[in-house]
Order: C-alpha cells, then structure tokens, then sequence
C-alpha cells in the first residue's frame, strides 16, 4: 500500500477496541497488510463478512484456516441494534431507527427505485448535524458525534440482508442525518468499501453524496472519488435569502459551492443534481424560479455539465412547524420551462414514518427528547423564517 493509502487507514480505523477493529470498514488491501495474510485470503474473509455478518470458528474450504485465525484475532463484525423498523403505508419505504452501541440512534431510509426489486439507500452520517438548515428536522439536533465508516457501511449491510432475493441495493445517498462533507475521512472510507467488489459491490457512479455546501469536502470528493456523484442543496437562490435558511451560507456563500461544484462537474464529467426545497412564501414566487432558471442556465454555460434540478415538495417536521409546503409548484415549474431549464420532482415518501426528506430526526417522532428537539430548533426555524421573509421583497 501506499503511504497514502496508509495515513488513510490509520485515519479510519475506528479506537473503539483496539484489539478488535470493525472488519466491515476494511479494504482487502489494508487487511492483507494488517494481518500479514494473502490478498485472496482477504478478499475471501471480507466477503464472507459483508454476506454474513460474522467470522465462524471453522474455517471454510475456501479460506486458509491460519489466515481466519489471524483476523478473528485482531477483528470483529459489531452490528446495529434496529430499534425500530417502519414500513410505510403510503408506498414502499421503509424507514429504519439504528441504536449505536454509545446508545445514540440515527435513521436509514430504504427507497424502492423504478425497476422491481432494487433500493437505494439513505444513510446518516453523523448523529445529528451543526449545520442547522431551518427546513431540516435533523437541523434542530445539533451535532452529537461523527458516525465511524463502519456504521456507515453496516446501515447499508443490514437494509440489504432484509431485501429479499433477487432484489438488491442499486445506488446509495448520502442524505440521511448529517452533513457528509463534514465527515470526510470516514465517508471517503465507507465509499470505497461500500464500492468494493468483494464488500457491498456497488457501482460508485450510483452513490450521491449531497452537501449543504462545504467547497474544501467538494474538491477532495473529485480527487479522491471521482466516480461518485454530486448533490448540492440550494435552499434559495435569490441574494440574501439562502443565509437565512441555511446558516452556512455566512462561511461559505452559494458562489464559492457553484465554484466548487463546477470543477467537480468538469473533473467527474457528470452533472451535479441541485435539490431544492419549496417554502410556502419563502422561495417559492415566480422571482425565485426565475433566478433558479439562471442559475442552472449559468452553471452550464460555464461548466458544460447542466445540472438536474430536483424540486422537493416540503415535508412537515414535528409541532412547532413554521414552514408549510407550497401550492406554487406547478407554478413554478412553469416559470423554469418557459426559461428553458426542467425540472424533476422528487417523489418522497414515507412520510407517514417520517421517511421523507428533512423529516429525519430521532425516532418516535411524538417521544420527549424529539419534542424538546423539535422545540428548540423551532425557535431557531422561526427566526430564520423570519428573517427570510424581511428578506422577500414587500414582507
Ligand atoms: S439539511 Fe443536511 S446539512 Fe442541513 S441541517 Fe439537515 S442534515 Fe444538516
């Protein structure tokens, strides 16, 4: 391995127990090296991992005995705990609550794609998040701890073990709790195995890593990953409006990430999707279509990649709500394509068990510590709807 690639695992080797690391966050590389085993040995012993979640005693034919016994030695398979499984009765979403061993809990949302059997999946990265986007229930947490790659990877091995065959998981997003830029090392780490044939074997082009807008993490995920995808949320557009949305905006104003994305756009050669979430009288007015229509004009223009912009539909976050879905969608659609720019409209469902984008919080939804959470972070929602709407011309 290289010295790159070892700063790299030392960096991503979780100091849970020494002794006994999380086999599912390891390359076959870094295995083979850190036990002193043969490649193929390691490949083996991985993918017997990730099928089954754990390391048996006896030795399959396929593996040498001396090589299990070196990993069970210095390895082992931890798991999550489903505290809490909801199928939805709307569609077929499944939401689940994971409690991690420290008993903090994060959320995973398995979503049904077009063709029959196939999923992508939601995951969290962090528990909770700093980065307070006032439409965001997981918002109004704050942020509780990193997630380690490992139980990033597990949430995906464990909604895969209940798929029943043949179906699989197509693609992963990164859009569940959390701000993944802001967890780099280990989501860099969870990507690669969750991409690596013998572990989770998904393509990477079918993972999306979706930031509120950190240019530092946008750059290295094209050095790094340039397979993986792009998503960026917008909030608003119009001058003014977004910072009170999402206070990252004061750190890093939408023309640095646009800058960011675009040399990711040009170094991946793919186009990044552009989400953004309609505010009922927040960013919803024909004036904030139009400055979208630009801004996604403008971007192609300047980076030869258009961007796919995904129009998502508000979904209600807890007691305290200040915001409210729009009417206006259709409308403003219709502004977009007269511009010439189109648009998708992200089905999100589960909402019933809180499954839909932004619902994302802790589970239970009606328990004290989610209702204090949802109190709290209301009073800062409502200073921020506030300020957004001083913002709006004629409020
Ligand atoms: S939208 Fe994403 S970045 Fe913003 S608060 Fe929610 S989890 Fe954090």
């Amino acid at each position: 391995m290289d010295p790159e690639g070892q700063a790299r695992y030392a960096s991503t080797v979780t100091d849970l127990d020494p002794s006994r690391r999380p086999l599912q966050a390891m390359l076959p590389e870094e295995l083979a090296l850190a036990v002193e085993i043969d490649i193929a040995d390691a490949r083996r012993i991985i993918s017997l991992g990730h099928r089954t979640g754990a390391l048996p005693e006896r030795s399959p034919a396929t593996i040498r005995r001396s090589a299990l016994d070196a990993v069970r030695a210095r390895f082992a398979i931890p798991s999550l705990t489903i505290a809490e499984r909801r199928e939805s009765r709307e569609d077929p979403f499944v939401k689940y609550a994971f409690q991690l061993a420290d008993g903090a809990v994060v959320e995973t949302v398995r979503i049904p794609l077009e063709k029959a059997g196939r999923y992508s999946v939601c995951v969290s990265s962090q528990v909770g998040c700093a980065l307070a986007c006032a439409f965001c229930a997981t918002g109004k947490m704050g942020l509780a701890r990193n997630l380690e790659a490992w139980e990033i990877i597990e949430q995906v091995r464990v909604v895969r073990a209940g798929i029943p065959a043949p179906g699989r998981v197509h693609g992963v997003l990164f859009q569940g709790m959390g701000e993944p830029m802001a967890n780099l090392d280990r989501v860099i780490q969870a990507i690669r195995v969750l991409g690596e044939p013998c572990a989770q074997a998904i393509d990477m082009r079918n993972i999306t890593v979706c930031t509120a807008g950190l240019p530092a993490g946008i750059r290295r995920l094209y050095r790094e990953i340039p397979a993986v995808r792009l998503g960026v949320s917008l909030g608003a557009v119009v001058p003014g409006r977004r910072r009170a949305l999402m206070p990252i905006d004061g750190a890093h104003p939408l023309e640095d990430v646009l800058a960011a994305a675009g040399e990711h756009a040009r170094a991946t050669r793919h186009s990044p999707m552009f989400a953004y979430t309609l505010l009922a009288g927040v960013n919803d007015a024909d004036e904030d279509a139009a400055a979208l229509a630009d801004l996604a004009r403008t971007f192609g223009e300047q980076h030869g990649a258009t961007p796919r912009l995904s129009l998502i539909p508000y979904n209600a976050i807890g007691p305290g709500d200040v915001f409210a879905r729009s009417a206006r969608l259709d409308a403003f659609r219709a502004v977009l394509r007269a511009r010439g720019v189109g648009t998708i409209v992200r089905y999100s469902g589960g909402s019933d068990v809180g499954a839909a984008c932004g619902q994302l919080s802790r589970p239970g939804g009606g328990g004290k510590a989610s209702a204090l959470a949802a109190d709290a972070g209301s009073k800062r929602a409502a200073s921020a709807v506030t300020a957004t709407k001083s913002a709006l011309p004629g409020a």
